[in-house]
Order: structure tokens, then C-alpha cells, then sequence
């Protein structure tokens, strides 16, 4: 396995969030040598569309992703996905990220709401054709299944973006995939066009918190390296976006300190 390309490395917000806002993140991003980065809508909109798009232009950062649209079994998600890919759009953003949604409130039909899911994202899906933007459905680790995604597999995702055709991919974030015996075939299926994102962390042994106890690159199980090397092998040559939730521990930490340790462990540890 050769070495990470240091300029393929992506920052998502959301690790520094706590301390930073867009602007300064955008800065930070640039500061460190990070080339590209994935906001999230709720910090673009408190920075504002227009400035976000243009501060990002500015410091010729890639946007990798924005997070994020779907939640397709939420009652309001026809608007919200609609002004979410007008500003994915408007960032030029490489995908729309998608966290499609978990169990409608009260209910228990899992099938059905896959069901909503794989409706829901027909129906945006000629918007997005039209704006360029592609989506890129992430399958998120089942222990989400009934509050954040109720597609929880790479196959899952893959299946959906079978039925939906052209401008669907995957987001592939090790985080929710790495246990998966079928990784690797799937990732093979996947291939160069529908892998839209790759979203790198650690999986901490034990995890304290189910949603916000990620870890730094290195500091846990994945294998990152051979995950890599499928990815790459399938022909993915798109950024490595660090998204790290960690409440206990990175979001602590001086900014500036979180990203060179990510700069340190994305070339030497995946
Ligand atoms: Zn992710």
C-alpha cells in the first residue's frame, strides 16, 4: 500500500465544530495545508450561502460534501432536500451527503420505512440531475437504523442506487462500514461512479457514546489502510474527509491541534 496523498485529505466540520465556525474552519483548512473540506448546512447558513461560497472559492478549497439532506421519513423533508441541493449547488459541492432517515415517530416498519426512503430520493433525485448535484447516500452503522438512516449496508445503498439510476452514489465513511463482511465485494460493485465520498475516522474500543465517540485515525480497529486499497482499488481517487464526533475528546481540543494530528495520522496511519 503506498502512502496517502497528503492533498487528498478533506476536513468535515463537524471535527472542530465545537470550537470553530465555518470561517474559521475555512481558514484552518487552508492554514494546514487541507485541500479540500465538507461543511455542514446549519454553519453555512449562520456564515451565509453567498460569503460561504465565495470564502471557500477564495482559499481554492474543494467542497467535498455537504452535510447533509435526506432524513426522507421526517414529515417537512420535501423543502428541506430542496433548498439543501440549491446549496449544494451554490458551494459546488462534489455530492450531497444523505443520511436518509430512521423509523417514522411511533412507528415499527422498518421495510416501510426504506420504502419512504427509496421514494423520497426518486422524488428529489430530477432536481439534483438538473442542479449537478450528485447524492450520495451513506449507509450509517445499524445501531442508527431506527433514529438516522434506516439503510444500513453498502449493499442496501447499492440496491437503491440500482432502482434509482444516474446521479445516485455512496457515501463510504469507515465508521459505518468497516464490520461489514460484504466491504470489500461491495465496494468492488460500487466502483469509480457511485463512490461519491470516503470518509475516514477510528472505531475506539470501547465506545462510550453511540453517536459522538469516534476516533483519531490510528487510535482504534479499522483497518485503514486496507480499506484504502479497496477503495482505491475500485477506482475512488477522490478526497479522504476526516469526520471525527467526539464529545469526550477531540472536541475539547484546540483546533489547530486536531487538524496536524489528523494531518500526522491520515499519512502515516491510513
Ligand atoms: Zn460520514
Amino acid at each position: 500500500m503506498s502512502a496517502p496523498d497528503p492533498s487528498k485529505l478533506s476536513l468535515n466540520t463537524a471535527t472542530v465544530r465545537e470550537k470553530w465556525n465555518l470561517a474559521q474552519a475555512i481558514e484552518g483548512c487552508a492554514r494546514h495545508g487541507f485541500r479540500g473540506i465538507s461543511p455542514w448546512r446549519d454553519q453555512v447558513a449562520e456564515l451565509g450561502l453567498k460569503k460561504a461560497a465565495s470564502l471557500v472559492k477564495s482559499h481554492e478549497l474543494t467542497v467535498t460534501g455537504l452535510c447533509r439532506g435526506g432524513f426522507f421519513t421526517d414529515k417537512d423533508w420535501r423543502d428541506d432536500n430542496r433548498r439543501a441541493i440549491e446549496e449544494a449547488h451554490a458551494l459546488g459541492a462534489q455530492c450531497l451527503v444523505l443520511v436518509v432517515g430512521g423509523l417514522p415517530a411511533g412507528s415499527k416498519d422498518l421495510p416501510g420505512a426504506r420504502n419512504q426512503v427509496k421514494d423520497g430520493i426518486a422524488e428529489i433525485l430530477p432536481e439534483a440531475r438538473k442542479a449537478g448535484v450528485p447524492l450520495a447516500i451513506e449507509p450509517l452503522h445499524p445501531m442508527q437504523a431506527a433514529d438516522r438512516a434506516c439503510v444500513n449496508t453498502l449493499e442496501q445503498a447499492l440496491d437503491l442506487c440500482d432502482v434509482l439510476g444516474e446521479g445516485v452514489g455512496v457515501a463510504v465513511d469507515v465508521y459505518h462500514v468497516w464490520w461489514d463482511p460484504k466491504l470489500e465485494s461491495q465496494v468492488g460493485r460500487a466502483g469509480r461512479k457511485r463512490i461519491l465520498a470516503y470518509h475516514i475516522c477510528d472505531w475506539l474500543v470501547p465506545t462510550r457514546d453511540l453517536l459522538n465517540d469516534r476516533g483519531m485515525m490510528g487510535d482504534g480497529v479499522i483497518d485503514l489502510p486496507k480499506i484504502r486499497g479497496m477503495v482505491e482499488g475500485a477506482g475512488y481517487a477522490g478526497f479522504h474527509e476526516v469526520e471525527i464526533f467526539s464529545k469526550l475528546d477531540w472536541w475539547q481540543r484546540d483546533p489547530d491541534t486536531v487538524l496536524s494530528t489528523c494531518k500526522d495520522r491520515h499519512a502515516r496511519m491510513t
